[in-house]
């Protein structure tokens, strides 16, 4: 348990707020932080007794990011030869899925906790991850896991309870693993003991539950989309999945059920406010027409889409139309880096390289990364940096040469992108990151736990050259 303290943020550099136009920044205004809520921002504010004093005078502040979309177990799978040089289908098929019933609960703590430190030392304060780890007669100890190691790190945590249901089975991955997909009632049932046990429904939740198909169209017969969708509405839980990858994707659906893949989970009431889904890369101008009018929003992975090879998402365009905008970085062992800042950074350039200078500004993206996340989340209470917000917020050291040339460096996180230290982090008034280190956290043991992982996870296709 982290301890919450009263904070008086003094000097900083700068302040982005997550907002938008001209709310975007905040100019050079201190910040007071008491019972875990920004309390008070403006200039000159005096500390109060008992108040902690952050010399913020080399620092720029952010509200600390929202990723949207991760999958921590992937933590032991960066760089795996086999599939270093595949498209997503060959990718899961060589990577991850081989590899799933290796991992037991203590393999899962070593991933999940090497993912937040990197998460927090990358800025991030709040992270949905995208857990599958699930199979028929299996335990379902791993998702407890993460929420555990969610506490130790002191991160706001959003369990998207994945898995596989009945008869699926067309996966290319799927017939590489050892698992079988469970029935309903057993995801059903441990969807209703972790709400039970976890889930906080307050716009500032700590925790969250969310009912969460590893996909809509491979990993559940199309009769229970429905019924996944009736029961996270029936329990007030959101709902999250991956959709329109790549375009082998698109062409499965059109074949399969003569249908977009966007309409094909509108016939199954899995559109609306209450619905983000992962990638979105190919889509349709109707599709996003949908999207917009529907809030559904999407968890944009530009370093994974570029990584797998699978194309650029449209996100200037779904932007426009009105679609929510987040950010994720995805697993790691198809994003070698799981830097929120560093998907921020490509989400700048990317949309540039294919659709011009003026496709991003910087404000828009660190929106779309913080304000915007939450807003998927359904977590209205974070993700900006105003009075009355939670305390969720991250100082950059900008005291480096990197950055003295800087004409403008508040927004050197997005346009510098890494290296970029985190100098302290603050989630809901604990600090997490303590003058660039995670207190507690003995690296030496991560490390070698790390090691240690990796190998358990090697198989025989490694080997195999
Ligand atoms: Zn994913």
């Amino acid at each position: 348990m982290k301890l919450r303290q009263n904070i008086l943020v003094k000097n900083p550099v700068a302040v982005m707020t997550g907002r938008r136009g001209s709310l975007a920044r905040a100019g050079q205004v201190d910040i007071r932080i008491s019972d875990g809520l920004i309390h008070e921002m403006g200039s000159d504010l005096v500390a109060h007794p008992g108040e902690r004093v952050i010399d913020a005078s080399d620092c720029v502040v952010y509200p600390g990011w929202v990723n949207t979309h991760h999958h921590l177990v992937q933590n032991l799978l960066k760089a795996v030869p086999a599939g270093l040089n595949q498209g997503l289908e060959e990718w899961l098929a060589s990577v991850p899925y081989p590899r799933l019933a290796r991992f037991t609960p203590e393999l899962v703590r070593i991933a999940a906790r090497l993912g937040m430190a990197e998460l927090l030392l990358s800025g991030v304060t709040t992270c949905a991850d995208h857990h599958y780890l699930y199979h028929a007669g299996g335990s379902t100890e791993s998702g407890d896991v993460l929420f555990d190691v969610a506490e130790e790190f002191g991160m706001r945590f959003v369990l998207c309870r994945g898995g596989a249901l009945e008869s699926a089975a067309s996966h290319p991955g799927l017939s590489r693993t050892a698992l079988k997909p469970e029935s309903l009632d057993a995801m059903l049932g441990d969807v209703e003991r972790l709400k039970a046990r976890y889930h906080q429904s307050a716009s500032d939740a700590m925790r969250r539950v969310v009912i969460a198909p590893t996909t809509p169209t491979f990993s559940l017969p199309p009769g229970l989309l429905g019924e996944l969708a009736h029961a996270a509405r029936s329990m007030d839980l959101r709902l999250h999945s991956h959709l329109s990858e790549t375009q082998n994707y698109v062409r499965f659906c059109r074949e399969k059920y003569n249908c977009l893949p966007v309409e094909f989970v509108a016939e199954h009431e899995w559109l609306g406010p209450d619905v983000w889904f992962a990638h979105m890369v190919h889509l349709q101008p109707s599709e996003i027409r949908l999207l917009a009018q529907t809030g559904t929003g999407v968890s944009h992975c530009p370093v994974s889409n570029s990584r797998l090879g699978s194309g650029v998402a449209p996100i200037p365009q779904m932007a426009a139309a009105g679609v929510p905008i987040s950010l994720g970085v995805d697993g790691v062992a198809s994003n070698e880096s799981g830097s929120m800042t560093n998907e921020v950074n490509t989400a700048w350039l990317l949309h540039r390289a294919t659709q011009g200078a003026s496709a991003t500004e910087a404000e828009d993206v660190i929106h779309w990364a913080s304000a915007g996340g939450s807003q998927v989340l359904g977590l209205g209470a974070v993700g900006s940096l105003e009075v009355g917000q939670a305390a969720d917020l991250v100082l950059y050291d900008i005291n480096h040469p990197r950055f003295f040339g800087f004409h403008d460096v508040a927004l050197a996180p997005v346009v510098a992108g890494e290296p970029i230290a985190v100098r302290y982090s603050i989630i809901s008034g604990c600090v997490v990151v303590d003058r660039g280190v995670i207190p507690g956290l003995d690296l030496a043991r991560l490390r070698s736990d790390a090691r240690d992982g990796v190998q358990q996870l090697l198989i025989e296709l490694d080997n195999a050259g």
